[in-house]
């Protein structure tokens, strides 16, 4: 209202005859703060999840379009873009830049995967499903999860209460099953234990004659709200599933680790020494046996 009224000061005061007012009133004001898909959250974090870094090519068509603190990738199929995650809410608009300085249209996104339900993953994929019209694709929890905005009951991080804006197109994929565009296979990975319904996503990048496996793991670290015990007799699916995900990890083809906070793989924005995916899982594994033992120990928060 404020903003509405300074307007119509300086358009009485500028000329005797002002300008034809625009059809739209609000066209001045709205904008990133005003936009409820892309309203920041968590400022503080935001400045190093946020720090910007310039689009880069990882290996053929296979690109980083995120964050210093946060990964998003981007793959054109050749007949069409896939993205994987959006991280938060305000990321959407440099996300899309990003796309844009790489050459391509933000348009041609047909798919977004989503590794996770939580906000700093998940938060940007209202915002950029609704400006490029592409289909989110996550496992039945984490879809659950994007249509709720929130997390869920057996989220060891429930206990934050954080939302995000809210998906409402939405394609489930199960454990195993392959994501095909273009000259593009996608398989989806049930990856649990950081969130119940996380999900990695594995393609091939080639060169010529030269192909990489690619893997954009989801989080794997054991890292809940005060109180949450990992111990607790309604934990058993998250310290199995975090069993079996090691053994997920352990087994994949890998070359490439693009993890989705990218200092969970190590130095850079992306992994490609020996067994990338054996020493993310090993890192989560002595994570989660230091966090058990402190339970035990009477010593967790
Ligand atoms: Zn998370």
């Amino acid at each position: 209202m404020i903003a509405r009224m300074t307007i119509a000061v300086l358009l009485a005061t500028a000329s005797i005859t002002p300008p034809a007012i625009s059809k739209e009133p609000h066209a001045q004001t709205t904008g990133f703060a005003n936009d409820p898909f892309t309203r920041p959250m968590a400022l503080e974090k935001a400045k190093e999840w946020l720090a910007p870094l310039p689009p880069e090519k990882v290996f053929g068509r296979s690109y980083l379009v995120g964050f210093k603190g946060l990964s998003v990738a981007l793959i054109d199929t050749g007949s069409g873009l896939v993205l994987i995650d959006g991280a938060l809410p305000q990321a959407a608009p440099a996300i899309l830049e990003n796309v844009r300085r790489l050459g391509f249209d933000p348009k041609s996104i047909k798919f977004i995967l989503s590794t996770e339900p939580h906000f700093d993953h998940a938060g940007g994929l209202a915002a950029l499903a609704r400006d490029t019209g592409a289909t989110v694709v996550a496992s039945a929890r984490g879809a659950d999860g994007l249509r709720l905005g929130a997390l869920a009951r057996d989220d060891p991080q429930f206990g934050y209460g954080s939302r995000w804006p809210r998906v409402t197109r939405l394609r489930v994929m199960k454990d195993g099953e392959v994501l095909k565009l273009g000259r593009t296979a996608i398989t989806a990975y049930a990856t649990p234990g950081h969130t119940i319904g996380s999900m990695s996503w594995a393609w091939q990048a080639c060169e010529g004659k030269t192909c990489k496996a690619i893997v954009f793991a989801a989080s794997l670290n054991p890292v809940s709200a005060g109180g949450y015990r990992y111990t607790g007799p309604s934990s058993a699916a998250i310290v199995g599933g975090f069993a079996a995900s090691y053994r997920r990890m352990d087994s994949l083809a890998c070359d490439l680790l693009i993890s989705a906070h990218p200092d969970n793989a190590g130095e850079g924005r992306y992994n490609d020494k020996l067994r990338p995916c054996r020493s993310y899982a090993e890192r989560s594994r002595k994570l989660l046996a230091k966090r058990l033992a402190s339970e035990r120990g009477g010593t967790a928060e």
